[in-house]
């Protein structure tokens, strides 16, 4: 973990949030080649959950909703960890870090266990009063459900289909640790699938869902057998959930929890009905029967995702006598699918000409900086599978070489190729 940590701030992929500041726990801040990656994921998401499918649309709903939002959805009462604090030295723990009973830092008295809500808490207005009080959302799906009625009527969609949406959510973790694994501000990508409430429509969505999510780590190239699926036994299950399965990647910090997919039944559009005294429920003209729609749930970060792409794609070989680090990712997720070099700087002119162009269908990057080898090094750790040198016999022949950041092979193609042969790797 210490080397992707140290890779991801040495390329541009995270740095600490305020670092000049001493930096502040739990936030991060995404570089110039992170970002990219970032985008790859949420385009990827959102193509094979909204574009690829007839039967889910999308929304973009705000961070901060009614405060009521969170009482019909229990967060206000139960979305909180039990912790203890140090007397000694005030340090602030989970329970469940808790072996002795003891502070595991100073040794020191603790506390007794109480509930800490993780809602990060904000007013809104002039007036601070306990009626301006309101919450950063700790989920993205919430307005979902509260807006079901809006899309449902000002879409063409019937049950069952499903709203998605991309966002940043917000838990005030008492302790965020393991780099970008658990921090306090995080983007969700959130799939609400709703469907008739009966069990037998429950279980085929659900495993429909957990096959279509799995399929989406996979076609990013992420390794078959670092990801596992472990079912939620009865008495982990939420009351009034049906099925919950967790998509696990194994980790430098061990298997953990990437995504987790939930048949809910209907409890949540129920609950906002009971909150808001709207009707949430649907007449279905093919069964002439009213209902209150359940859901299955794909909720998965945006955070995690891209972690567990860089674990999965870190490697180390040994090219020319020398070790290098290098990114295998999937050219189609690489944060650039080509970089372009000129062999001097006599060649600036038509390298960069090639490099407008292709910036037109790819992401690329012009380099010049340092020699061949330095730059090769660098797009490796950047995970970019195709470099590009326009050389001296370029002028001549019209060819560029292109090599392969997994092979190291090099192979020469005619300028006017090189898009065609680029599109052909970066199916998907
Ligand atoms: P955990 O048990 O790890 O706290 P959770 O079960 O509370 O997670 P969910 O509420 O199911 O998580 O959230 C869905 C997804 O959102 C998680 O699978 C994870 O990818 C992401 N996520 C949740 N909390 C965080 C966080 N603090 N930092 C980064 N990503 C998070």
């Amino acid at each position: 973990m210490e080397e992707i940590v140290s890779l991801a701030k040495r390329r541009g992929f995270v740095f600490q949030s305020s670092e000049i500041y001493g930096g502040i726990n739990g936030f991060w801040d995404f570089g110039p080649v992170g970002v990219e990656l970032r985008r790859k994921i949420k385009d990827f998401w959102w193509k094979r959950i909204v574009h690829d499918r007839d039967d889910v649309v999308g929304v973009d709903t705000s961070i901060i909703a009614h405060p009521e939002t969170w009482k019909a959805s229990g967060h206000i009462d139960c979305f909180s960890d039990p912790m203890v604090d140090c007397k000694q030295c005030k340090k602030r723990f989970r329970t469940d870090e808790i072996t002795e009973k003891k502070c595991p830092a100073c040794g020191g008295e603790l506390t007794e266990a109480r509930q800490f809500n993780l809602m990060f808490q904000t007013t809104v207005g002039a007036s601070h009063d306990s009626g301006s009080i309101a919450y950063l959302r700790p989920e993205t799906c919430q307005s979902i459900f509260t807006q079901f009625k809006n899309v449902l009527s000002t879409s063409r969609q019937k049950i069952p289909f499903g709203i998605a949406q991309i966002g940043k959510s917000f838990r005030n973790e008492i302790t965020p640790r393991n780099f970008i694994f658990r921090s306090r501000e995080f983007e969700q990508m959130e799939l609400e699938f709703f469907i008739r409430p009966t069990k037998e429509e429950g279980k085929r969505w659900y495993e429909h869902w957990r096959n279509a999510r799995l399929q989406w780590f996979y076609d990013m190239g992420v390794k078959k057998e670092k990801l596992r699926l472990r079912e939620h036994s009865k008495d982990e299950l939420a009351h009034y959930a049906r099925a919950c399965v967790d998509i696990e990647y194994e980790f430098p910090i061990g298997w953990s929890e990437l995504e987790g997919i939930a048949d809910r039944s209907n409890y949540d559009l129920t609950q906002h009905m009971k909150f808001s005294r709207k009707e949430l429920s649907v007449f279905d003209d093919q069964l002439k029967e009213k209902y209150v729609p359940a859901v299955v749930e794909c909720s998965v970060g945006v955070d995690r995702t891209f972690l567990t792409l860089l674990c999965d794609a870190f490697d180390k070989d040994v090219v020319g006598g020398e070790e290098r680090i290098v990114l295998r990712l999937a050219p189609h997720m690489a944060p650039f699918q080509a970089a372009v070099f000129p062999l001097s700087n006599k060649l600036a002119e038509p390298a960069l000409s090639l490099e407008h162009d292709l910036r037109q269908k790819f992401q690329t990057e012009y380099d010049d900086a340092g020699s061949i080898g330095k730059r090769y090094r660098r797009h490796d750790e950047i995970g970019t599978p195709f470099c590009i040198t326009y050389d001296f016999q370029s002028e001549e022949d019209h060819q560029v070489t292109i090599r392969d950041r997994d092979t190291t092979k090099q192979e020469r193609i005619s300028i006017d190729q090189v898009k065609v042969w680029l599109k052909e790797r970066l199916k998907n």
